[in-house]
């Protein structure tokens, strides 16, 4: 048997009869979308959250894509965001017509560079997404001021960080709005593709409503073109047990990142450090080392998987090479090389 990066079974065994439970209610019922767990989810994670507004949709994908048309983003406009990160955030960009700006990350944290940012904005700057990577926040305060001065939309990418927070203040409350995913291998995780958009707005959070469900407010008034991209009563009622007990899996990550740092501490692996003021949730235990190629061969000897994430920055790949600006990260090309996560 290997050993495997995520077992998304393991959580549902644990929590069997009240799922199993739920998900009955939700086939009697026969409300299958936009119904009672949803409403219900929303209002649970928002408080959760500390935000005003949490829309359901169908995907952390979406989310983003939804989250940017809120906010206006479209063709000729320009939007920051990391290059290294999941395809999904700057896809999103790319589906609005936007343009997706890359700019370098940190050397140690993984996560976009404040001190780059205001190098990166033009006239045609619109939105900033920062990505909370492997579940640490990213350099939120930084970034939300540099957004207050060139007048930027900010929106975090959430997917990895849910529970993640900067002295008390959550990822995903900061920004004008946010984007979660709950593929089942993320923190907080249902069965199948869903995600969330949260915001403080209320005209933000209605456009998100409206988009969310083919562009109206009533099953007949369509104000605009919109999507089919609801979160489903199955996946919500999931959601509502499993939010009972974020804060214990996020913990118990937290306690096996604290072993791994006490007992990797002399192996010569950068290690991800973590300030007293920020609250990592370890999506990913990420470390760097230039053996990274023996290092994985000998974990799978012993049955250990471990993966690469990401083997290449996203201005690498050649479908954002016409689509994006931002070409000289010599971090993020160099963490590439040699990060892995256990
Ligand atoms: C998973 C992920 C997404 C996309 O979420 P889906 O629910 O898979 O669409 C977006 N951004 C990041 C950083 C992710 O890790």
């Amino acid at each position: 048997m290997k050993i495997p990066m995520v077992d998304s079974r393991a959580q549902y065994l644990a929590l069997k009869p009240e799922i199993d439970q739920v998900m009955q209610q939700v086939c009697d019922s026969g409300q299958f979308i936009l119904g009672e767990n949803l409403q219900q989810f929303e209002q649970e994670v928002a408080e959760y959250l500390g935000v005003s507004y949490a829309i359901g949709v169908a995907s952390g994908t979406d989310a983003l894509h939804l989250s940017l048309l809120a906010s206006g983003i479209g063709a000729g406009d320009e939007v920051i965001t990391t290059p290294f990160t999941f395809i999904a955030t700057a896809e999103a960009i790319v589906y609005t017509g936007a343009t997706p700006v890359f700019v370098d990350i940190e050397p140690r944290t993984f996560n976009l560079d404040p001190d780059k940012l205001a190098q990166a904005v033009t006239p045609k700057t619109r939105a900033v997404v920062p990505v909370h990577l492997f579940g640490k926040p990213v350099n939120i305060p930084a970034i939300s001021q540099l957004c207050k001065q060139h007048d930027l939309i900010l929106i975090e990418d959430c997917a990895q960080s849910f529970g993640a927070h900067i002295n008390g203040k959550m990822t995903g409350s900061f920004g004008e709005l946010s984007a979660f995913s709950f593929y089942p291998s993320k923190n907080l995780s249902c069965f199948g593709d869903g995600g969330l958009i949260t915001t403080n707005n209320l005209q933000l959070a209605d456009t998100a409503r409206i988009l969310r469900n083919h562009g109206g407010k009533t099953p007949n008034g369509h104000h605009r073109i919109g999507y089919n991209s609801r979160l489903d009563e199955l996946q919500a009622a999931i959601l509502r047990i499993k939010l009972r007990h974020i804060d214990t899996y996020n913990q118990q990550r937290r306690e096996i990142a604290a072993r791994y740092s006490q007992n990797l501490a002399e192996t010569g692996l950068e290690l991800p450090g973590t300030p007293d003021y920020e609250h990592h949730v370890f999506h990913q235990y990420t470390v760097l080392s230039e053996n990274r190629e023996e290092i994985i061969a000998a974990l799978d000897h012993h049955h250990i998987a471990s993966k690469v994430y990401y083997p290449s920055p996203l201005h690498r790949h050649s479908v954002f090479q016409k689509k994006c600006r931002g070409v000289d990260l010599p971090v993020s090309v160099a963490t590439a090389e040699k990060c892995f996560s256990l």
